[in-house]
């Protein structure tokens, strides 16, 4: 079965009354017949239906043995690296999803748990960064908002040699452009707020293992420490992931027709998108993934925080907001809303301009998307006529 079919038919509704949509189970408790024998549920906290269902759902997606679902991605970020004990360490792609860093650096390193951070869009410094004690190599690709991307196998080489287990943080691709698993990474995490329930209506993180072995342990985490998603969010997300085939390849296509479009236009400098042939990592992109996403970052010519304030709160349709993935393009200024809090040296080191701006691209039609971005940019010429080219 071809995986847009499995997206539809993997959850079966309910047998006993023929619903068709999969039941929201909106219980606490299941009636157990005598002590001990229950019917596959006891309590919700350790495992409930409608949940059961999207973990099972994203655990095919990806290709893995078992999923999980959490209350936000950084609770299946947490459920990760509580596989780890003090002494541990990480090394971790260094323009790393913000909300990682933060609970890397001011919650784990606190617990003993140490990470070095590096550019692994080339292997050769994951390998130099591997110690002794080195428990998990934590990726992502295509990353934010730099769309960097890793050889996925190539790093899964360099790390089973050396002990290590490949975490992929897989919320950019989603397993409709990406599976990770079949490039040999261990474990897979999702914000499935972004492509998976794709609708920005809901925050929701999920977890899928290669091995049972491992998804025993993430079980074990998910149960003890309870970040888990509730029913109604985990029916959203299963609601979501069934039209995620769709929306994300328009997204991709239409990604690609706005990024080229960006790299014509004499206010744009940098266009980040690894679709393009200009993209550095294009060929790897194109080696393990579908498509490209649907987000793209940009610096303007004029590189100043002034000039991409003005741009990103004059566009209409592009609406100014943190998150992506959605099916409503959306637009943001990581230099003064998603990063910042990183310090500006890094911030530039990791290829983010004082003028970078974010775009997520939604369903809307791709020609409606140009025209509002070049509406813009047609607006502040007349806006700042001291700023036109001789
Ligand atoms: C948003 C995001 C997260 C965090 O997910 P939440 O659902 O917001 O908790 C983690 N990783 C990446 C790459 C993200 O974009």
């Amino acid at each position: 079965m071809r995986r847009e079919t499995k997206l539809i038919h993997q959850i079966s509704g309910c047998g006993e009354t023929g619903a068709i949509s999969t039941p929201i189970y909106q219980t606490s408790t299941f009636v157990q017949d005598a002590p001990g024998v229950n019917r596959g549920y006891d309590y919700a906290r350790s495992n409930n239906p409608t949940r059961a269902a999207l973990e099972s759902l994203i655990a095919e997606l990806e290709g893995g043995s078992n999923g999980y679902a959490f209350a936000s991605g950084l609770a299946a970020v947490d459920a990760v690296v509580k596989l780890l004990s003090a002494g541990d360490h990480i090394v971790a792609v260094d323009d790393i999803y913000g909300g990682s860093y933060r609970s890397f650096t001011h919650i784990y390193e606190k617990l003993g748990i140490e990470v070095s951070y590096v550019d692994t869009s080339d292997p050769v410094n994951v390998a130099e960064a591997i110690r002794e004690n080195t428990k998990l190599v934590w990726l992502e690709s295509p990353t934010n908002p730099t769309l960097k991307v890793s050889d996925i196998s190539a790093i899964c080489e360099i790390a089973h040699r050396r002990n290590a287990l490949v975490v992929v943080d897989n919320t950019f691709a989603s397993p409709i452009l990406q599976r990770p698993i079949e490039f040999g990474a261990d474990i897979i995490i999702h914000s499935a707020t972004k492509y998976l329930a794709g609708h920005s209506d809901v925050i929701a993180g999920l977890v899928v293992t290669k091995t049972p072995e491992l998804g025993e342990q993430i079980k074990f985490v998910q149960n003890a420490t309870g970040g888990i998603l509730g029913p109604f969010d985990s029916w959203l997300t299963i609601r979501g992931i069934e039209t995620a085939d769709l929306r994300v390849r328009k997204q991709s296509e239409s990604a690609l027709k706005i990024a080229r479009w960006l790299q014509s236009q004499p206010e744009v400098d940098i266009v980040n998108y690894p679709g393009l042939v200009t993209h550095p990592n294009h060929e790897v992109a194109k080696k393990q993934q579908e498509a490209f996403g649907g987000v793209i970052s940009f610096s303007l010519v004029d590189d100043t925080q002034d000039a991409a304030i003005e741009f990103v709160t004059k566009t209409e349709l592009f609406q100014l907001a943190e998150s992506l993935g959605g099916v409503k393009s959306l637009l943001c200024h990581p230099a003064t809303m998603t990063h910042k809090s990183t310090p500006r040296e890094h911030r530039l080191q990791a290829g983010i301009h004082e003028s970078t701006v974010r775009l997520s691209v939604g369903i809307e039609a791709a020609e409606d998307l140009i025209e509002d971005l070049q509406n813009t940019f047609v607006s502040l010429q007349k806006s700042e006529p001291c700023l036109e080219k001789a």
